[in-house]
């Protein structure tokens, strides 16, 4: 593979040489012979996870070493055929853990696949948008604000260009760049005519060619060195990874009672081994940690095709507890297709040029619009007013023939955009922007401009974004003394079942909060309209939240439903107050602005579809249809995968409690174990796992009332009402499963193991109905319950699993199997039947 290095100190000319390349960019057969010769637009990831290495962590559990040592030591007491059997069954879980852990790991990669980005480009003669993994050394690209710069670039033309190159260089504040020659060698942060991968294009726009590309950019080189960096867990992990240590250990602490209290019975001390072993095999969930891993994958599936493609599976979690919602307007809330319906001039203007007026004229030259885009899925303000004059003037034209002198793009910040441009040789500055603070610019009489104010108020309560249009013959930028020249009414329509995606994440105590650039009455009167502002709210302008403390806006700020005319900071301040107040802040943006306040939110949620890449690189969920209904049903998720993953663990433990009680029980009385090891392992790794994993990704139980309130951050993952359940419950069964013992043990202690680990698979395999939700099956209160396949299938397996080690005769050695009879078996039938709640 060829390198080219340090082609910032070459001129364009050069460069072009080196690739074949033009300012036309690039042809076909050139693309295909560059990517062979300089390779491909991709930063490997180095640390792809082997299967070998999921395969031996899957032995690194703390709980499976507890079990591994506990199967050694029963070699001594069982035969080797039982022994056999416990390392396979041990094995075979890591073989599936490992399957799903990798299985899991792909489909987490093909969707970091689908969030890769757009580059737009030149090749054959034509603009085309391609994927920017697709890029190739000699490529002619075009970058304007809010994108990801995709490869190693020189700059052949660029205007007001700003970047962001703090992720490369540390350095915060932003870089103008230009394209002048340099000759001497500099460090990164004076290539003032190059951009880097990865860096974002704050303001203006370049057109530029790719020189280096993948594992040959500045930041490919640092993603070698980044590599190692350890991942962090996820809350729910961390809690999982305690609960399963205290566990472990309270484990240890009841098994050296047991064995203390055996010898102290004067037992043999490998039968009091044994009776330890028996009990830590009952009580570990061994399963417990694939379960989570699962079924948080699983989710993350699911999500995908709800089309909220999740970044960070910790973002999951988080999005539980979510409880309020902050979404600007444009684009979320309403369509972002913007319609001119009215202008509305100031006076009769004097025609200037191509029979248009100076109203007209600066409408159509101070306009940030791509002409070349032939189709325009959403429409901006300045798309909306280049439709509108189209129609009655021959746009491009006017445009090619008078080149601006100087043009200042649209910021949010300051609201307004503005050029400098020659029309037949006079020089003008044209400027358009929020209607109040343009009209603050210009020398309007008070009587007129209060005029002028009460037709903005007037048409922005009835939902209109109103622009103003000023202009001043001079040739240097001022902002000042403008002279005004009238309004443009806009209509952006909302979107369909916003309305009802509002009630809906109300309905779950989640409150959604507008943050919108746009005038106040325009944002109060499509609050209304969508259900999100009710009369009796509190709203801010970005004026009033500057005179406003801190202090005196945490007030306040429960009442807050809209904050409008603010500036980018506005938004951060906003989000860390919320914080502050102790809510878990979700925020949905789009814009280059947006991705601070992404960054300070607890889950920062960008736009797929209209969403710029710095807002989707800072975010930590996309979503892909840019639907406010698609955040709501992320959320609900969000509750249910923590919920559901407490009913597994209810499932898991609750079971396991019931063979702590047996082992307890029969070696307070000195009676045999009622299970062998192998039976215990059985149970804890095949046959609850299915429907553990089953309850997890449960999405049916309609149980609104258990996930109505966002869930709190610290909460533990058993809460008290959970454990007295898991004791409630874990008794039930142990007492059905204690009466086959009694009746079993009549014939002999085999049999009665046999009965034992028969009642206590069927029982459980029947419990697991009742762990979908606060009630039982058999309660009043089920009306709202609905079938779960996935479950039903994995009980149907159980059974028949259990089955074919009663009923095919080579096993029942290996499996420590006794022969029963008819009556044995009706009895644990009738007993495990017997295992309800409620
Ligand atoms: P939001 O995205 O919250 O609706 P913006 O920051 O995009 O708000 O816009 C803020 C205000 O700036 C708008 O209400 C409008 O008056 C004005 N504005 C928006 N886009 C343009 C533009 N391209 N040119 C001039 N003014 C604009
Ligand atoms: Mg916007």
């Amino acid at each position: 593979m060829k390198v080219y290095k340090d082609l910032y100190k070459k001129d364009i000319k050069e460069i072009y040489g080196l690739f074949g390349s033009s300012i036309n960019g690039l042809d076909s057969t050139k693309v295909s012979s560059n990517l062979n010769k300089f390779g491909k637009n991709i930063i490997e990831d180095k640390k792809k996870t082997s299967l070998l290495k999921i395969f031996i962590s899957q032995f690194t559990n703390l709980l499976v070493i507890v079990l591994i040592i506990a199967s050694i030591l029963s070699l001594f007491t069982g035969s080797l055929e039982n022994a056999i059997v416990i390392i396979l069954v041990i094995t075979l879980n890591a073989i599936l853990g490992t399957f799903e852990f990798y299985k899991a790991e792909k489909s987490l990669n093909s969707l970091k696949r689908l969030t890769s980005l757009d580059a737009l480009v030149i090749r054959d003669n034509k603009k085309q948008v391609i994927n920017s993994n697709d890029l190739v050394c000699g490529d002619v690209v075009y970058l304007k604000r809010g994108d990801l710069v995709p490869a190693d670039i020189r700059i052949i033309e660029c205007n007001n260009l700003e970047i962001d190159e703090s992720m490369l260089t540390g350095e915060s504040e932003n870089i103008f760049k230009d394209n002048n020659d340099i000759s001497e060698t500099v460090g990164i942060v004076e290539r003032k005519n190059f951009l880097f991968r990865g860096t974002k294009v704050i303001n203006g726009k370049a057109v530029g060619i790719v020189c280096n590309v993948g594992m040959n950019t500045e930041i490919g080189n640092i993603a070698l060195m980044m590599q190692d960096v350890k991942k962090k867990k996820s809350p729910l992990e961390k809690s999982i990874d305690k609960f399963s240590r205290d566990l472990a250990i309270l484990i240890l602490a009841v098994c050296v009672v047991v064995f203390i209290m055996s010898i102290y019975k004067n037992i043999t001390i490998m039968d009091s081994l044994m009776f330890s072993i028996s009990l830590a095999v009952a009580a570990i969930p061994e399963a417990l940690q694939t379960i989570v891993t699962i079924v948080l994958a699983i989710s993350t599936e699911k999500m995908a095709k709800e089309n909220a493609i999740v970044k960070d599976i910790k973002a999951i979690e988080t999005l539980g507890s979510v409880d309020v919602i902050c979404t600007d307007k444009t684009g979320t809330i309403t369509q972002n297709k913007m319609i001119v319906k009215d202008l509305y001039k100031y006076k009769a203007f004097d025609k200037i040029a191509y029979d248009l007026d100076i109203f007209d004229l600066s409408l159509i030259l101070c306009n940030e619009t791509d002409y070349e885009k032939s189709s325009f899925d959403s429409v901006n303000t300045d798309e909306a007013i280049f439709i509108y004059y189209n129609d009655i003037a021959n746009v491009k034209e006017i445009v090619s023939n008078n080149k601006n002198v100087y043009e200042k793009p649209f910021s949010s910040k300051d609201k307004y955009s503005a050029v400098i441009s020659k029309v037949k040789n006079k020089s003008y500055l044209f400027l358009k922007g929020a209607s109040d603070i343009v009209l603050n610019m210009c020398s309007l009489n008070n009587i007129e401009k209060n005029r002028m104010e009460s037709i903005i108020n007037e048409k922005s309560k009835q939902g209109y974004r109103v622009i103003s249009v000023a202009y001043k013959e001079t040739d240097s930028f001022c902002i000042n003394g403008l002279i005004f020249l009238g309004l443009v009414f806009l209509i952006d329509p909302i979107k369909e079942g916003v309305d009802l995606a509002i009630e809906e994440v109300k309905s779950y105590n989640v409150t959604p909060i507008m943050i919108t650039g746009d005038h106040i009455f325009t944002a109060i009167s499509i609050g209304k309209e969508v259900g999100l502002y009710e009369e009796s709210d509190k709203y801010l302008t970005g004026e009033e939240l500057e005179k406003l403390t801190d202090k005196d806006l945490l007030e306040i700020i429960d009442d807050v439903k809209i904050y409008a005319r603010v500036s980018p900071s506005d938004k951060i301040r906003i989000v860390s107050l919320l914080q502050e107040k102790g809510h878990i802040v979700g925020f949905l943006g789009d814009g280059v602005n947006d991705s601070p306040a992404l960054k300070k939110a607890d889950v920062g949620v960008a736009m797929g579809i209209n969403g710029t890449d710095v807002s989707k690189e800072a975010s930590d969920i996309i979503l892909m249809d840019d639907n406010y209904n698609t955040i709501v049903k992320a959320i609900v998720r969000g509750r249910k995968v923590f919920q559901n993953i407490q009913n597994s663990i209810l499932f898991l433990i609750a079971g396991n409690i019931a063979g702590i009680f047996m082992v307890l029980f029969t070696s307070f009385f000195n009676m045999p174990i009622p299970f062998a090891s192998v039976h215990l392992l059985f149970i804890n790794l095949i046959n609850d796992s299915l429907p553990a994993i089953a309850i997890g990704i449960d999405d049916k139980h309609n149980n609104k009332k258990d996930i109505a309130k966002p869930r709190k951050q610290n909460e533990e993952i058993l809460s008290k009402r959970v454990i007295k359940r898991i004791i409630f419950e874990g008794l039930l069964i142990a007492i059905c499963t204690m009466t086959s013992y009694f009746i079993g043990l009549k014939r002999d202690m085999y049999v009665a193991r046999t009965m034992v680990f028969v009642t206590i698979t069927v029982a459980r395999l029947f419990y697991s109905f009742n762990c979908r939700g606060r009630f039982s099956i058999l309660s009043r209160k089920k009306k709202n319950y609905k079938f779960n396949k996935t479950l039903f299938i994995s009980i149907v397996f159980g059974l028949v699993l259990i089955n074919i080690l009663l009923f095919v005769k080579s096993l029942h050695k290996p499996f420590d199997i006794s022969k029963l009879n008819i009556k044995e078996m009706i009895i644990f039938v009738l007993g495990s039947r017997r295992c309800k709640y409620d």
